[in-house]
């Protein structure tokens, strides 16, 4: 059985499989599924390798599409096995988000991501499509969004913060930005079905959101004296002019994406004008609410009743438990683990993509070597070490989960390529192969040989020959590493 196991981790793949034997597998394949969940059987799949010969079973066009991705990996990383290769997936999400607002990196970028996303057995592709920063997704019953905003004066993001926040027109030569019309989101989606991943969008409220009022300023909170917020961070909760376009918004973006989740965002509200807002303050008294907090609960149900009685379920980040949100909500912990814990105890399904693990745009090698980046040290062995089922956690209700790659500081493709290969490898493996496959030094030998496939197929990545040795030790400081090796000697 021991040998078994080590046979199965010295496969070259990522992520590792359910299991491998140089033996042929007696087994009906139908029998050995027969005890998976249905999401799980949809993508299982069986190979068996018998000299030149190579048998594919799987139940579905998915379970075949994930054996296709295996058999690509183990010929480019070198030689077919011969015996039988059994697998199917831990998670039914394991995600990756992009962040199309503060840099916008179109639809070509996208599609390659979604070509690695299917070597790796990735399914799901998260796409915050707004921020302050930028609105990304052309709407016909408010053309002003991207006419507007979806261009600005600034290169980078930092440079656009320091430029005072000004957005330009499409054609300023000098201007910075773009936007995806819906033919080419529609292009997407059926790009992403052909690979089956699913695109979750984003359309974030009420927080990050000055773009919006820039374009449509009667969304903006209003004073005693009559003045509107100009510039404000928030959506005014207090106002069907912001229930209207939001609304329309996610009409036309369920129309788009089929998904069964969208995401609406609900982190960093900072709520700063609302107390100062007439139309917060009627909206409160209306209510019976004594806090302005309450008015993000206001706004997340309505619009999470919206979103279902359409048949889709919203996804929000951790922030939408504060002020009570229905059961169907899909809870998104971000800020470290609790989150994505309290929803689960209270019997939200969750998403785990906590900063303290799975942020892409943290640091992921010493700071001296690296692109200027955010957040702790955040190395491939790092993000390997994450098990997204705490203890006390019930697995059911985790659907699985997602490194976030915000783009304030990734203002190229390339440095976007950069900062998601390879920690991606541990993503997808930690999500889709059992929690049992967690050898860390193992994981970055075959790490290593992936990261050759997918530069020779013009992937800018990471480069792990000049990993250092704290980055490779998955400690995040170098205290942490010098008492760990002064332990180890003695
Ligand atoms: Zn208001």
């Amino acid at each position: 059985m021991k040998l078994l196991l080590v046979l199965a981790l010295a496969l070259n793949l990522i992520p590792a499989p359910v299991r491998y034997s140089p033996e042929k597998d007696k087994t009906c394949f139908r029998k050995e599924i027969a005890s998976l969940e249905p999401w799980q059987q949809k993508e299982a799949y069986r190979i068996t390798v018998k000299g030149k010969k190579v048998k594919v079973e799987a139940v579905t066009k998915e379970g075949k599409f994930r054996a296709k991705a295996t058999l690509e990996q183990l010929k480019a990383m070198g030689e077919l096995p011969q015996g039988t290769i059994f697998d199917y997936p831990r998670f039914r999400h394991r995600g990756i988000m992009i962040d199309e607002s503060r840099s916008f990196k179109g639809k070509e970028f996208l599609k390659k991501q979604m070509d690695a996303m299917a070597l790796l057995k990735l399914n799901v592709l998260h796409i915050h499509l707004d921020d302050s920063a930028g609105w990304r997704i052309e709407s016909s019953a408010y053309p002003d969004l991207t006419a507007k905003t979806a261009w600005r004066v600034g290169r980078t993001y930092h440079e656009w913060e320091a430029g005072k926040y000004k957005f330009t027109s499409a054609d300023d030569p000098e201007g910075y930005g773009g936007c995806y019309s819906p033919a080419d989101l529609r292009e997407l989606v059926a790009y992403a079905a052909e690979h089956y991943i699913n695109i979750i969008p984003e359309i974030e409220m009420p927080g990050h959101s000055m773009e919006v009022g820039y374009a449509y300023p009667d969304v903006l909170c209003v004073l005693e004296n009559g003045k509107r917020c100009t510039g404000a961070w928030d959506l005014c909760p207090g106002s069907e002019a912001t229930f209207k376009l939001l609304e329309a918004v996610l009409k036309e973006v369920m129309d788009i994406f089929p998904s069964p989740y969208i995401h609406i965002g609900g982190d960093e509200a900072t709520m700063k004008t609302w107390p100062l807002c007439v139309n917060c303050r009627r909206r409160m008294e209306e209510e019976g609410f004594t806090d302005v907090k309450q008015l993000q609960g206001y706004l997340v149900r309505r619009i999470e009743a919206f979103v279902r009685s359409r048949g889709r379920q919203i996804i929000g980040w951790d922030e939408i438990l504060e002020t009570g949100v229905p059961e169907e909500a899909v809870v998104q912990s971000w800020r470290g683990v609790s989150g994505g814990e309290k929803a689960n105890a209270m019997g939200h399904e969750v998403v785990m993509s906590p900063n303290s693990h799975l942020y892409l745009n943290y640091y992921q090698d010493l700071i001296r070597k690296e692109p200027r980046a955010v957040g702790e040290l955040t190395s491939l062995r790092h993000v390997y070490s994450y098990e997204p089922v705490a203890e006390g956690m019930d697995e059911s209700l985790v659907l699985g989960m997602q490194g976030n790659l915000w783009c304030e500081l990734v203002p190229t493709v390339e440095h976007a390529e950069y900062m998601l290969y390879p920690r991606a490898f541990a993503i997808a493996e930690r999500a889709w192969s059992p929690a049992s496959v967690r050898d860390p030094l193992e994981f970055r030998d075959r790490a290593r040989k992936l990261v050759g496939v997918l530069r020779t197929k013009g992937y800018n990545t990471f480069d792990m020959d000049n990993e250092s040795e704290l980055a490779q030790s998955g400690y995040r400081t170098f205290d942490a590493f010098e008492k760990a090796k002064l332990q180890g000697s003695k």
